[in-house]
């Protein structure tokens, strides 16, 4: 299986190139925007498609070719503000979302954040408000399409050691969850077509990434 990872170069994205790549049996894209990125990447034997997700849907579709899964795990991070918000972690979504139907790709996993329902847009302080709206907007397009996705709402990340031991469901009680057993759960979603149609929460907790899976 081919997964192409958009935001590759992030800290969630790399982490799952890695995953992939030792996996034997997966394969990956990275999907990055500057040239300067590619060489981690294909010191992994992954390949590289460089793109901005600010640019057009078509190259989009293109880094998409031949591909059988697409990770969204862009996002436009804490330091900038609500345009980039909007054209990245809303626009920038959307338009990787069309981009797999433009390129045939069915399988999509989102990383969206941990609540974004209209009430967590209703009850977020209002700087964190816009990237609420913008996870929100952007889980219900992908709902609303015909791909196969899935879609992983992470509770607040770390850079702890990853455990291997998380809390996976609809619902969890909101908590920690390193990047590195995130990265463990989005590649056990790739390998595993059960979780096609589901969303669920995601933090730390005591059971195998997938074990936990299997009893969404
Ligand atoms: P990250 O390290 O900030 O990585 C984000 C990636 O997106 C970077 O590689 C960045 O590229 C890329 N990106 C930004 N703008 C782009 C553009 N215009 N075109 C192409 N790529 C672009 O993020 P992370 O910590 O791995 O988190 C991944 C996801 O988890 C994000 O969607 C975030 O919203 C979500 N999340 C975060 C939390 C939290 O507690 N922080 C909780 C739940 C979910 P460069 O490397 O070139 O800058």
């Amino acid at each position: 299986m081919k997964t192409l990872v958009v935001g590759a170069n992030g800290q969630i994205g790399k982490q799952l190139v890695g995953l992939i790549q030792d996996s034997g049996s997966h394969t990956a894209r990275a999907m990055i925007r500057k040239q300067e990125q590619a060489s981690h990447f294909e010191s992994l034997g992954a390949e590289t498609a460089i793109v901005d997700l600010e640019g057009e849907i078509e190259d989009i579709a293109k880094a998409a070719e031949g591909v059988d899964a697409i990770v969204f795990t862009a996002g436009s991070g804490p330091n900038t503000g609500a345009d980039k918000t909007l054209m990245i972690d809303l626009d920038g979504a959307v338009k990787t979302i069309k981009a797999a139907e433009k390129a045939g790709v069915k399988r999509f996993v989102m990383v969206s954040s941990y609540d974004t329902t209209r009430q967590a847009i209703q009850e977020a302080p209002e700087s964190f408000a816009p990237y609420v709206v913008a996870k929100h907007y952007a889980d219900v397009w992908l709902r609303g399409t015909d791909l196969d996705y899935t879609i992983v709402h992470p509770g607040r990340l770390t850079n702890e050691d990853g455990t291997g031991k998380v809390q996976i469901a609809e619902e969890v009680e909101r908590g920690d969850v390193p990047r590195e057993d995130v990265a463990q759960v989005l590649f056990g979603v790739l390998d595993d077509d059960s979780t096609i149609g589901k969303e669920f929460q995601v933090v730390s907790g005591s059971t195998g990434v997938k074990e936990a899976l299997s009893h969404l």
